[in-house]
């Protein structure tokens, strides 16, 4: 029996009908669904548990607390994080981004340098932007080749001694490139610079262990690795998060309290101003025990196999056109195209009347788009429920797209109709 045909009975979801048709999901790198291990686990924490943490001295307020923090230490293990300490809890990816271009980013001074890449999703570039418009600093980008790879020749000469910060996606959320952290992280160090990984599209598909990086920021949303909408995780290195100011404040991130200042708590709470997201965090736990128990390699193997069958078969199809690397072990689950003077808004609309859910627009990454020259790409992007018989219906799905729509002078127009 396949993976996906063990795990398929615990997702409720995946059993949905969509215009008469069997859901066929394939849109996992917006946001995964969800096994009702996760569901149980979240409805068991509210209606025996549910309470506010840390300050509460009763039976619930101690639960509660106990679920959260042992929820911290999961990510710990799960991501092989040298200390529990390291782990703040943020609403996703976005959040955690943000808090360290707010916390760490106030040690800029005007003509430093921050250097992302082009295939950048919006979330790891605007707070960049934000950041440099607001230091008097510079924002440069690593280029992308025609097959969606870093062009790493150029990063060696963008970097300089005033190169303060690299961030970069570990997984390209549009062309699923992984890029080599390992390798940006000992070009950067070697100028002094500290990198920042946008893990959102690899802790949920690779075996994702933070030590062999060598970066120094981690971030990354539980929505997509099965756990609810609300929850993540920036992980950072100790020293760093020690000798940075909050981002924000609050309640719970301080130790005591004048009217004039105040002294901030320990680390992680002290990036963790407010009611922090306790059911996000329940739930992102029993998401890990359930990722564990399937296997990470299992999942990596097969997403492996099904990249490989879509971009086969996809390859098939007449004027086609396949976004990113070849090879189905350089990338991510993700897989992105163009049909042919198809605009991408309307061969998902298409395939939605099959039941089939996948991703048309610029996906939050308008400057590998402008890359490429489209205005934007459908994405089909796959999680370990996913079948080879989807991929097949996905295919057979576009066919009908070209009989009804036809083909023409590409999928290049002034702009996307929607984001
Ligand atoms: N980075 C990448 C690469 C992503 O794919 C996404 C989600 N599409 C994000 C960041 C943002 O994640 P979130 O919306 O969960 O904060």
């Amino acid at each position: 029996m396949s993976l996906a045909e063990r795990v398929r009975k615990d997702f409720p979801i995946l059993g949905r009908m969509i215009q008469g048709k069997r859901l066929v999901y394939l849109d996992n790198g917006a946001t995964s669904q969800k096994p009702h291990q996760v569901i149980d686990a979240l409805r068991t924490y509210y209606e025996r548990s549910n309470a506010n943490v840390h300050r509460s001295i009763h039976t619930l307020g101690e639960e509660a607390t106990e679920l959260l923090e042992a929820a911290r230490d999961s990510v710990q293990f799960f991501i092989g994080a040298s200390s529990r300490e390291e782990v703040v809890f943020t609403r996703g990816t976005t959040e955690a981004i943000n808090l360290v271009a707010q916390a760490w980013g106030r040690r800029l001074k005007p003509g430093d340098e921050v250097i992302v890449t082009e295939l950048e999703h919006h979330s790891n570039l605007i707070p960049w932007q934000l950041l440099a418009r607001d230091r008097g600093c510079t924002l440069k980008a690593i280029p992308v080749t025609d097959d969606g790879f870093l062009e790493l020749e150029r990063f060696a000469e963008l970097l300089t001694p005033k190169t303060k910060l690299v961030a970069v996606a570990h997984v390209s959320n549009v062309v699923g490139t992984i890029n080599p952290i390992k390798e940006i992280s000992a070009q950067a160090h070697a100028v002094g610079a500290i990198v920042l990984v946008d893990g959102a599209q690899a802790v949920p598909h690779l075996w994702v262990s933070i030590p062999q990086l060598d970066c120094d920021f981690y971030a990354f949303s539980g929505h997509k690795m099965l756990a609810p909408t609300g929850i993540g995780v920036l992980w950072g290195r100790r020293e760093l998060l020690d000798q940075m100011e909050p981002a924000w404040g609050g309640g719970e991130m301080i130790k005591e309290v004048w009217i004039d200042h105040a002294e901030w708590n320990d680390l992680p709470w002290k990036f963790e101003p407010g009611t922090p997201p306790i059911a996000g965090a329940v739930g992102l736990r029993a998401a890990i025990d359930y990722l564990n128990a399937v296997g990470r390699q299992a999942i990596r193997d097969h997403e492996i196999e099904l990249t490989r069958e879509a971009l086969a078969r996809l390859s098939e199809l007449d004027d086609i056109t396949l976004y990113g690397p070849k090879d189905a072990e350089a990338r991510g689950g993700v897989v992105s195209f163009n049909l042919s003077g198809i605009h991408p808004h309307d061969v998902s609309q298409i395939l939605d009347q099959d039941g089939i859910a996948v991703r048309a627009g610029h996906h939050c990454a308008q400057p590998l788009m402008r890359r490429f020259g489209i205005v934007g790409t459908v994405r089909a992007s796959f999680y370990l429920y996913n079948t080879l018989e989807e991929i097949g219906a996905l295919v057979r799905g576009l066919r009908t797209v070209q009989e009804l729509l036809g083909s023409g002078s590409g999928a290049r127009g002034p702009g996307s109709r929607r984001g």
